[in-house]
C-alpha cells in the first residue's frame, strides 16, 4: 500500500470514489457541502500535480436508471466553485469512456451516479429478500457486477479511495475496484487517511486512562460497540435515554422515560461485564426530567431511581455533569458517540455541553485524544461551536460505528490488500 503524498500524478489518469451524498433541497440546492469540502484535498493533490480526476460518487437511494431525482448533475456548479476550475459531467458512469480518454492534464470529470446501476451495491431491484426469484436476480447482478466493476476501473491508472462515509459496504466503487489495481497503485485520500488514522488510536494505539462516552437513546443499537469497548476501555460512560433501561433494571421508577422493556436482563449482563473486567462503567446519579417531550416542558432534577409518575428523563443532571466532567477530564484517549439528552431541545442541552466541554479541556490541557462521531454527536459538538477544540470529528456516522465494533471495513480492507 502506498501513501497518496508518494506519489506523482503527472498526466496519470485517477479514479478517485468521494462522498458526494450530500443533502439536497426540493430545488436541488446543496443544504450542506461539507463532504465536498472534505475531499477537496485529496482532488487538488492530484491536480496539482498534473494529473486528471474522474470522480465517481452515489447520491441517495435511486432504484432506477436513470433516476433524475438523485442525478449528481446539480452538484457540478457548485464542485466547479470549490475547485475554481470547470468540471465535466458524464450522464452515465458505463458510458464515460470517450470522456476520460479525452481528458487532459488538470482536467475534471464527475461521473453520475453510480447507484443508477444496481450492480454498484450487487443487490437486485424490484424483488426483496424471501420473495420468489430474489436468488436468481441476485446471482444475476453479482455476475455483471464484475464487468460493471471492471469498466470502472478502467478508467483510472491508480484508484483512491476517500469516502470514508461508505467504507463499510463492499461495494464496487468502494471495495472490489481495489482488486484491479496493484498494491503501488491504490491509495486511501487524505480524509479516509485521517480516518483510520483517527480509529486506530482509539481502537489499536491507546493511551489510558482511556473513556468512551455512549449516549443516545437506545442500547440495543449501541450493543456490539459497548461489548467491544469494554475490552478496552478504563471508563464506560453509558448517558442519554438508555439510561433509563439501566435504572429499570435495577429496580429503579422511571416515570415516562424512555425504556427497552426486552433489554433489561441485557443491562444487567452489561453491568456484570464491566465489574468483571474492572472497567468502572458510570451511570447518572442525577436528571432533569421533564413533563412532556417539549422544550417548554417544565424541568426538575431529580433520582433517575426515582423519578416521579408523568415526568420524563431528558437530560443529566448537575451532580452528574460533574461527575462525567471529572472523568472526562482524567483521561488521556476519549471516544464519545451520542449525546447524553434531548440536545435538540436547549432546555436538555447543558448535560451535552457539558461533555462537550470538558472533551475540549482534556484535550487542549490534558493532551489527550478526542474522537467525536456516529449519527447525532457531530450535530451536537457543532451545536456548541467546540468541533474545532477537539483532535477529530468523524464524518462516518454508519462506517465510523462498525469500526468501533471493532469490525473491518471492506473498503479499508480491499486499499491494504
Ligand atoms: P442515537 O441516534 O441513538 O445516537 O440517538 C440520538 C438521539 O437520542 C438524539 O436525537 C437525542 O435527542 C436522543 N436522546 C438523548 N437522550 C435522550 C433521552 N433521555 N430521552 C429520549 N431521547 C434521548
Amino acid at each position: 500500500m502506498v501513501n497518496i503524498d508518494q506519489i506523482n500524478f503527472e498526466n496519470k489518469r485517477v479514479v478517485i470514489r468521494v462522498d458526494f451524498n450530500v443533502p439536497l433541497d426540493d430545488n436541488f440546492n446543496i443544504t450542506d457541502d461539507t463532504r465536498m469540502r472534505a475531499a477537496l484535498p485529496t482532488i487538488n493533490k492530484v491536480l496539482n500535480d498534473n494529473g486528471m480526476v474522474v470522480l465517481m460518487s452515489h447520491l441517495g437511494r435511486p432504484k432506477k436508471n436513470p433516476d433524475p431525482k438523485y442525478s449528481i448533475k446539480p452538484i457540478i456548479k457548485h464542485l466547479e466553485e470549490l475547485l475554481g476550475r470547470p468540471v465535466q459531467f458524464a450522464t452515465d458512469c458505463m458510458k464515460a469512456a470517450d470522456q476520460v480518454a479525452a481528458l487532459k492534464p488538470g482536467e475534471v470529470l464527475v461521473l453520475e451516479n453510480l447507484r443508477f446501476y444496481a450492480e454498484e451495491e450487487g443487490k437486485p431491484r424490484g424483488v426483496e429478500k424471501g420473495e420468489e426469484g430474489y436468488d436468481d436476480a441476485k446471482k444475476a447482478v453479482k455476475a455483471s457486477q464484475k464487468d460493471f466493476t471492471k469498466i470502472l476501473a478502467g478508467y483510472g491508472e491508480y484508484y483512491i479511495n476517500d469516502a470514508f462515509g461508505t467504507a463499510h459496504r463492499a461495494h464496487a466503487s468502494t471495495a472490489l475496484i481495489a482488486d484491479y489495481f496493484d498494491a503501488n497503485h491504490k491509495m486511501y485520500g487524505y480524509l479516509m487517511g485521517k480516518e483510520v488514522a483517527a480509529v486506530n488510536k482509539v481502537m489499536n494505539e491507546i493511551q489510558h486512562p482511556f473513556t468512551a462516552i455512549m449516549g443516545g437513546s437506545k442500547v440495543s443499537t449501541k450493543i456490539e460497540i459497548i461489548e467491544n469497548l469494554l475490552t478496552k476501555v478504563d471508563n464506560l460512560i453509558l448517558c442519554g435515554g438508555m439510561t433509563y433501561t439501566f435504572k429499570k433494571a435495577l429496580g429503579g421508577k422511571i416515570g415516562n422515560s424512555i425504556c427497552e422493556d426486552d433489554k433489561l436482563d441485557l443491562a444487567l449482563d452489561i453491568l456484570a461485564k464491566a465489574k468483571e473486567k474492572g472497567v468502572n462503567l458510570v451511570l447518572a446519579i442525577d436528571c432533569v426530567v421533564g413533563d412532556k417531550f417539549g422544550n417548554d416542558a417544565n424541568t426538575q432534577v431529580v433520582d433517575p431511581m426515582n423519578i416521579p409518575e408523568g415526568w420524563e428523563g431528558m437530560d443529566i443532571g448537575p451532580k452528574t455533569r460533574e461527575l462525567f466532567a471529572n472523568v472526562i477530564k482524567g483521561s488521556k484517549t476519549i471516544l464519545w458517540n451520542g449525546p447524553c439528552g434531548v440536545f435538540e431541545f436547549d432546555t436538555f442541552a447543558q448535560g451535552s455541553k457539558a461533555i462537550a466541554e470538558a472533551i475540549a479541556a482534556a484535550t487542549k490541557e490534558g493532551g489527550a485524544f478526542s474522537l467525536i462521531g456516529g449519527g447525532d454527536s457531530v450535530a451536537c459538538i457543532n451545536k456548541f461551536g467546540l468541533a474545532d477544540q477537539v483532535s477529530y470529528v468523524s464524518t462516518g456516522g454508519g462506517a465510523l460505528l462498525e469500526a468501533i465494533e471493532g469490525k473491518e471495513l471492506p473498503g479499508i480492507a480491499a486499499i491494504k490488500k
